[in-house]
């Protein structure tokens, strides 16, 4: 079979070239940026996806680098224990929960696809600008992602898009979708050095994104017996024409005066919030979006995978799950059938399931027990 071109080198691209690759189907990744690194935070793995990636070789090397999650941990605003649980195989189940450095996650998928699939199979400084399909195959425009310039096209049987939230490829068939949707809610995050938190394995929930919400995990063991703590804190804030709200971009720098004060009272035995955010080193902002999820993702020989098919707030820890579990769907459909079939098959399989996942998480479903903890707190 000709060649499966994967626009974009995120997490979703990079897993879907490792699973065709076991499915025997080869593909081509362009990627714009110069080169594949991620942001310097953490990232949770749920089970569904490390059961995935451990299908594709990668939990030993994935292990050495993560915290593998111990529990759940509910708090209110106040610092009082709402519920925890056990997570991950500490909750029986098949796989782990990896809290991990994002730049870890990245260098273990990128290693692989290096390995297994040859430096080579990866186009840096390719920005994808359009594509176009004939009866038998795709065609990728490309431009170099600094001048401009356009570079040679590349072809071959079909084209998924995984360009994330403002993809390009998605764009093509929703010219006229409005920008991502903003929920409402500021999100700043940041990595700290700090002592053990709880269990040295625990990701903790605290209050609500009303008066101020903080998630915060390790991501890795530090050699002095400390952790580095991968946090978000989260807060509404009304959209408005002027404020930084309305920058759709990720990844901006942030400043920590612009919400520190919100924590400034919350020193609890557990954790020294003040301090944590004090001794970040590195903060950054950025809104909680989505998009309205679509009814159809395959185009004949084009689909989409991951944040361009349905991007979601992170607010259940989904987003690269999803991709991961879109990345198999559609590996497995590619080793069955040809692209425009493969790719009905694959929509079909994914779509309905991760529609009602953007619609509940949303909705606010992973946070209703910190929400109503903070009822009860506040009618006490
Ligand atoms: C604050 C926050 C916390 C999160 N926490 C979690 C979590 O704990 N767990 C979880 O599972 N998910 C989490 N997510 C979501 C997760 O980060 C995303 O869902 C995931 O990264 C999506 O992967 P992707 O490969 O689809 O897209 P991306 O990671 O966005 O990758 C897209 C790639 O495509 C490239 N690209 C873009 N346009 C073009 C083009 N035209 N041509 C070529 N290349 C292009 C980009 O440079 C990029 O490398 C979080 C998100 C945020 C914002």
């Amino acid at each position: 079979m000709d060649e499966i071109l994967i626009i974009g080198g995120g997490i979703g691209g990079l897993t879907l070239a490792l699973a065709l690759e076991k499915a025997g189907v080869p593909s081509r990744i362009y990627e714009a940026a110069a080169e594949i690194r991620q942001i310097g935070v953490g990232i949770n793995v749920l089970p569904y996806a490390t059961e995935v990636l451990a299908g594709l070789g990668l939990e030993p090397a994935l292990a050495e680098r993560a915290i593998a999650t111990r529990e759940a941990a509910y708090f209110s605003r106040s610092g009082a224990l709402i519920h925890r649980e056990p997570v991950g195989r500490f909750a029986g189940l098949d796989a782990p929960q990896f809290s991990i450095h994002r730049a870890d996650l990245v260098d273990v998928l990128l290693g692989a696809v290096c390995e297994r699939l040859g430096a080579d199979r990866i186009t840096l400084g390719a920005r994808c600008v359009g594509a176009r399909q004939t009866a038998d195959g795709v065609t990728a425009d490309l431009v170099d992602r600094r001048s401009g310039a356009p570079l040679p096209p590349a072809t071959g049987a079909a084209l998924v898009g995984c360009d994330g939230i403002h993809s390009t490829i998605r764009a093509l068939f929703y010219p006229d979708e409005a920008p991502p949707r903003y929920s409402g809610v500021f999100m700043w995050r940041g990595v700290s050095r700090g002592p053990r938190l709880l269990t040295g394995a625990s990701m903790v929930r605290a209050g609500v994104t009303s008066v101020g919400k903080m998630v915060v995990y390790p991501i890795k063991d530090l050699d002095d017996g400390r952790q580095l703590l991968n946090w978000v804190a989260e807060l509404d804030l009304p959209d408005s024409a002027s404020g930084f709200t309305r920058d759709r971009d990720w990844n901006k720098t942030g400043d920590v005066a612009d919400f520190a004060h919100v924590y400034a009272d919350w020193r609890f035995d557990w954790l020294d919030v003040p301090a944590m955010i004090r001794d970040a080193e590195i903060v950054l902002r950025f809104p909680m979006m989505d998009r309205d999820p679509v009814d159809r993702w395959s185009f004949g020989r084009i689909t989409l995978l991951g944040d361009a098919a349905h991007p979601i707030v992170p607010l259940g820890s989904n987003g690269a799950g999803q991709a991961i579990l879109d990345a198999r769907a559609l590996a497995d459909s590619l080793s069955l059938a040809p692209p425009k079939a493969a790719f009905l098959a694959y929509e079909r399989n994914r779509l309905p399931a991760t529609t009602t996942l953007v619609m509940s998480d949303r909705a606010g479903v992973p946070d209703e027990r910190l929400r109503a903890a903070h009822a009860l707190e506040a009618a006490s």
